[in-house]
């Protein structure tokens, strides 16, 4: 007996014979439109289910007061808008939403899912764009109502809930006069970002957000609560830190905090046209030769304000007003198209570049480049970006240091790449769903190959080739690694694969 559902998955499992052995005899008794119902429907029928809605409602009583179930057919509007993707490639529909409130819901859903041998994802973000935080006719471990946030400061540690998104972790840090390494965008994931990775504008001087995971919470595939750390199941805190979504669902991640050089940094934002390309790309070289490791740029190619592909620069710099105008002295005297620099809390920083997206398809790549960036290079992929009819295109570019990502060695956890490189992520966006199949065929076959043309071609970032392998790509030399970690601690391969 289920010990959730109150359900014999023997029992069920008959009902899968007999409608095997009926439904060859009497197909006409099954009726594709008659809506989910385990004891009438084939199970290759898309909407087969071996959970029904009875058996859904009797799990979420076992749960805690604050979590909920949702489920297509009972709560529409909140399914809906629980169903809702950061890309509406992404958007699937689930069995059922599990939007767990704690550890133990966690816990409790996935065994009942493995149970029941159904397939679940763990979503935090919702940012991967084709779709690795949802499940067509599985079910989803929603993390969103788990977003708290406590700060140590005398420790300097930050301890943020699973489901945080990284503006939750940068504004409570920011109480404090500390930062996080995180992304450049404010409502991306804790969750997905820092498991695999983790780019940001502190990552010349600290590394990547896994580099700063000094502990976690986790739920392993048998449902069991653990907590990880160098000390306790340091196997498998070294393969969370590069590897977590393939491993385990975490609940709460314990990071390494930091003190910023004032109460604000500079940033902001300086557009350019395609044809100052050349010069960009050479004051930014320049720049870069300063190996400064308080200052970072993202660098996004793209259409811009005269409406060609062009170059829009954000610049960050760790210190003052003055260190920043000296540091980026070559690219402030350029002539531009838009230009809005100051001073603002560090919080601020990381929301320039969130723009609104909305009923968009997304798929991205991943490409990385080594240093100096090459005028001609850049020059390519703007006339690449040009030459596309039906989507749009776009390339972003972290130019950071490499002394913080390199503080660590290939092996010290499962993300392996320690080099000098600048993180590159390329992706196409289209309105029309027709259009999917030939603007991520472009994606992959001619725009990443092109954007990789600097860099070193036999690795991945999975946090933006969305985690489709091959592992070896992802992995590198830690490949191996990662596999015998898979088969110990995720052996039946319940959490994200690994391909
Ligand atoms: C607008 C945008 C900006 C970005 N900017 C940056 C950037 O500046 N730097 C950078 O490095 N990357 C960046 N990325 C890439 C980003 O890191 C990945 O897309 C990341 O996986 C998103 O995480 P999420 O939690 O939002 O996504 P989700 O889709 O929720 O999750 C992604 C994967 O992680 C798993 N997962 C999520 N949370 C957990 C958890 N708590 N436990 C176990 N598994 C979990 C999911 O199951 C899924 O496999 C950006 C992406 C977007 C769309």
């Amino acid at each position: 007996m289920c010990q959730f559902c109150g359900v014999d998955p023997e029992f069920a499992s008959f009902f899968d014979k007999q409608s095997n052995t009926t439904t060859t005899t009497t197909t006409t008794t099954t009726s594709p439109s008659s809506g989910p119902n385990y004891f009438r429907m084939k199970p290759d029928h898309p909407r087969y289910t071996k959970l029904t809605t009875p058996q859904l409602t009797t799990f979420a009583s076992k749960l805690s007061p604050s979590a909920k179930v949702l489920l297509a057919s009972h709560q529409g509007d909140a399914f809906e808008k629980a169903s809702q993707r950061w890309s509406n490639q992404a958007v699937k529909t689930a069995l059922a939403i599990v939007q767990v409130a704690t550890p133990e819901d966690v816990s409790k859903t996935i065994i009942l899912a493995t149970s029941h041998d159904i397939p679940f994802v763990v979503k935090c973000g919702g940012h991967s764009p084709s779709g690795a935080s949802s499940a067509e006719n599985g079910v989803v471990i929603d993390l969103g109502l788990m977003r708290q946030v406590s700060v140590k400061p005398e420790e300097q540690l930050v301890i943020a809930d699973g489901g945080c998104l990284y503006s939750d972790v940068c504004k409570a840090a920011a109480d404090y006069g500390l930062a996080c390494v995180g992304g450049t965008t404010s409502h991306v994931g804790v969750g997905g970002l820092a498991l695999s990775g983790g780019y940001g504008y502190l990552s010349g001087e600290y590394g990547l957000a896994t580099d700063n995971i000094v502990g976690a919470q986790v739920v392993t595939a048998e449902g069991k609560i653990l907590m990880v750390n160098d000390k306790e199941h340091a196997d498998l805190f070294w393969g969370l830190r590069g590897a977590g979504n393939r491993l385990v669902a975490v609940t709460k991640f314990i990071f390494k905090a930091h003190r910023l050089s004032g109460d604000q940094v500079w940033g902001g934002m300086l557009q350019f046209s395609g044809q100052q390309v050349k010069a960009v790309i050479e004051a930014l070289n320049v720049w870069y030769n300063q190996k400064d490791v308080k200052a970072a740029v993202e660098l996004a190619l793209g259409t811009v304000d005269d409406g060609q592909p062009g170059l829009t620069v954000h610049p960050f710099y760790n210190g003052s007003v003055s260190e920043a105008e000296s540091s980026f002295a070559g690219l402030l005297a350029l002539p531009s198209l838009k230009r809005d620099v100051s001073a603002m809390p560090f919080w601020k920083i990381n929301t320039l570049c969130d723009g609104p997206l909305t009923g968009v398809h997304i798929e991205f790549d991943s490409a990385n480049i080594k240093p100096p960036l090459c005028a001609d290079h850049m020059q390519r992929l703007l006339t690449a970006l040009a030459s596309v009819d039906g989507w749009n295109a776009g390339v972003h570019i972290l130019l950071v240091q490499p002394d913080g990502v390199m503080k660590q060695r290939a092996t010290d956890m499962a993300f392996p790449w320690r080099d000098d490189h600048f993180d590159v992520g390329v992706n196409v966006a289209w309105q029309q769903p027709d259009v999917g199949p030939k603007a991520t065929e472009w994606l992959h076959s001619v725009f990443q190959p092109l954007a990789n043309a600097q860099g070193q071609q036999d690795r991945l970032y999975s946090n933006h080739s969305d985690f489709k392998g091959p592992a070896a790509m992802e992995f590198g030399a830690n490949v191996g690694q990662v596999q015998a970690l898979k088969t110990q601690w995720d052996p039946k391969d319940v959490f994200k694969s690994l391909l």
